[in-house]
């Protein structure tokens, strides 16, 4: 199973409730391998559509967790308003993913490979004249993958920093939405093409905001530095834990804007990496930025970023006491 591409194996069913337009139905379970949809359905023309990314683990006490429920439940809720759709009952879709993991807990991996949940939620209604309007129907699934280790300790990473492109419209960052995904899609294959990067930092007019999958952290021995909260990008909830956590080991925490340049500067000695669900934390090894090539840290490895991906791995793995409350029992 590790050795699938992340995300293409299922669970044998998802959890699933509709929006008539007035109620949410109640939920039902379904075979996961497919999904009847009229052609005119709002989503598909109209990218009405946001997602959670979550992960369940398994602990050595085979006990299963999933990591921050809640504050995913919430951020969804909010990407829901921002699309106008029908937000999810947070009672329900919560019960929605712990009633799949419950029914498949034999499918959820050890650690370091988890399940990896994807709760999606989409415009139904079936009119193409609606693209100035609000889809008044929805459909909301729960579907889960279990995953490997996204993350491999000896792999270089390179990554372009583009000052020139956005990574998607500035009002609309915060909202996870797929529509965001296609803006930024053909900027990291330019990247890939041209200089062999594997991602994009986005630094519109050099303010250093996110990749398109992942956030952005600079961390050295005593300090965790990333851009504050806007709107221009996603809120992720493991830059959040990430931050709490070296906080908690007693580094300095600073959120405010960081420009191109003194990220070049800052890479002479410090680290870059790029927080997710999926990686975790995942340092940058070399930067390219107005046609040169940086190598991170001075070309040193990326021991305190190292350090912070094991103390969050350990809680999430039940290894560390949960001090900040973060883990949901299944
Ligand atoms: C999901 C996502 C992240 C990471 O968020 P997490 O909550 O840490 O998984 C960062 N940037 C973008 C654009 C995302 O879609």
């Amino acid at each position: 199973m590790a050795n699938n591409e992340f995300g293409s194996v299922f669970f044998d069913e998802i959890s699933l409730a509709t929006f008539d337009g007035t109620v949410w139905s109640d939920t039902r379970f379904q075979a996961s391998d497919t999904l009847a949809l009229h052609p005119a359905t709002h989503v598909i023309h109209y990218a009405s559509t946001c997602f959670e990314g979550i992960k369940a683990f398994r602990a050595d006490n085979n006990d299963i967790y999933v990591f921050r429920l809640d504050d995913h439940i919430k951020r969804m809720r909010n990407s829901a308003k921002g699309l106008r759709l029908p937000l999810p009952n947070a009672g329900q879709l919560r019960k929605m993913i712990v009633d799949l993991l419950d029914k498949y807990r034999h499918q959820v991996p050890a650690f370091p490979a988890s399940a990896y949940i994807r709760p999606t939620l989409f415009g139904t209604d079936t009119s193409i004249g609606r693209a100035a309007a609000p889809s008044k129907t929805a459909m909301l699934f729960v579907l889960i993958s279990p995953v490997g280790d996204y993350f491999s300790p000896n792999e270089k990473m390179r990554v372009l920093l583009n000052t020139e492109n956005l990574r998607c419209a500035p009002h609309f960052g915060a909202v996870k939405s797929g529509g965001n995904y296609a803006s930024a899609l053909g900027l990291v294959m330019d990247a890939q093409k041209k200089y062999d990067a594997q991602q994009v930092i986005f630094a519109p007019n050099g303010d250093v905001q996110e990749t398109a999958a992942a956030n952005c952290l600079l961390i050295n021995d005593n300090e965790v530095l990333t851009k504050g909260l806007s709107s221009e990008f996603l809120p992720g909830i493991t830059r959040n834990s990430i931050l709490k956590v070296a906080q908690s080991l007693g580094s300095r925490v600073t959120e405010r804007d960081i420009q191109a340049d003194e990220l070049i500067e800052w890479i002479k000695d410090g680290e870059v990496a790029l927080s997710g669900t999926a990686a975790v934390l995942a340092p940058v090894s070399e930067i390219v930025y107005k046609g040169d090539i940086y190598a991170v840290n001075g070309g040193r490895p990326a021991a305190n970023s190292m350090k912070l991906r094991q103390a969050l791995n350990d809680i999430q793995r039940g290894a560390a006491e949960d001090s900040f409350g973060w883990m949901t029992k299944v």
